[in-house]
């Protein structure tokens, strides 16, 4: 799962009952929905461990 501005590689960070993405190259955050139809199988994975978390 990459970056759309700089396809640096995202990551998933957890604040309070949200999950976000965020770019690790320029720090841009991406709300699950915003990229929910581009999600890779490996971070589907890493956000299934986040099973009690509100996608807003
Ligand atoms: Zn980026």
């Amino acid at each position: 799962m990459n970056c759309k501005k700089c396809k640096g590689k995202l990551e998933v960070k957890r604040a309070c009952r949200r999950v976000r993405l965020r770019c690790t190259l320029c720090f841009k955050e991406y709300q699950i929905h915003e990229v929910a139809s581009e999600l890779d199988g490996d971070t589907e994975k890493l956000l299934e461990n986040y099973t009690a978390i509100i996608y807003d």
